[in-house]
């Protein structure tokens, strides 16, 4: 089946209001791309990207949510204040928060499901580090994180994109080669299948220091519906160069 490709920048803690007007005024002005294209920026620069991006087909999102609807929450954003001005998207469970924020299968599943409730597609980060690639695990620890998405959301798992982020890939320059990430992608192809009707349409992601130079072989790989990019989304140029290397 084919599938449009989708390209999401990740800006993880970069940029300034001068900084993203230029990059965001790059991505633009390349326009249009064969595949889908979104930026997750930081939460201050949201409701601006927003602004910037009105009128164009590029999409934006954020990079976390909270798993709670409003409360005593200090620090956290709900899906709902996304919602409110038109967020399309919102990374869970990067590598980054598992590690740094010592979040569990359960509270990226959970986030996941405020996202979805609010209209707000989760793209939902899987991915083994390097000791558990050396130790055989890969395959059972990106089930173990789907399966906790997959079981929390029930019948509207269909409606998520699903990232495979390899933790030593990224930001690191090491990428996994497209044999490597087709493999893990079809695993997990097949884990959505038995959880979703629409499993064929969903989108999984590859990132891992995605370049100009190896998207295209990444791309074409079968299960890898597009890149999830951190460092690359950061120079217009290089981000533009990888949405050209998208197929539509
Ligand atoms: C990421 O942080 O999601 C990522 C893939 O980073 P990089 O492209 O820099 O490896």
């Amino acid at each position: 089946m084919s599938r449009r490709k989708l390209v999401v920048g990740n800006w993880k803690m970069h940029g300034s209001r001068s900084v993203n007007a230029a990059l965001l005024d790059g991505i633009v002005q390349a326009r249009p791309f064969g595949c889908d294209v979104a930026v997750c920026v930081p939460f201050p620069f949201l409701s601006e990207t927003a602004v910037t991006l009105s009128g164009s087909d590029l999409r934006w999102g954020a990079q976390d949510v909270s798993s709670h609807e409003q409360g005593a929450f200090t620090g956290e954003v709900s899906a709902g204040m996304l919602a409110e001005f038109g967020c399309r998207y919102a990374i869970v469970g990067h590598s980054e928060r598992r590690a740094l924020h010592a979040e569990s299968d359960q509270l990226v599943a959970d986030k996941a499901k405020a996202a979805l409730g609010r209209g707000v597609t989760p793209i939902v980060c899987v991915g083994e580090t390097l000791a558990q690639r050396e130790a055989g695990e890969t395959e059972a620890v990106v089930k173990r994180q789907l399966s906790a998405v997959i079981h929390t959301l029930a019948h509207c798992a269909g409606e998520i994109v699903v990232a495979y982020e390899p933790v030593w890939a990224i930001g690191t320059g090491l990428t996994a080669t497209p044999e490597q990430a087709q493999a893990v992608h079809a695993l997990l192809r097949a884990q959505l299948r038995a959880a979703a009707a629409r499993a064929d349409e969903m989108k999984i992601l590859y990132g891992g220091s995605v370049k100009p130079d190896n998207a295209a072989t990444l791309f074409s790989q079968p299960d890898i519906d597009g890149g999830l990019i951190g460092g690359a989304s950061l120079k217009a140029a290089d981000f533009v160069a990888i949405c050209r290397a998208s197929p539509a």
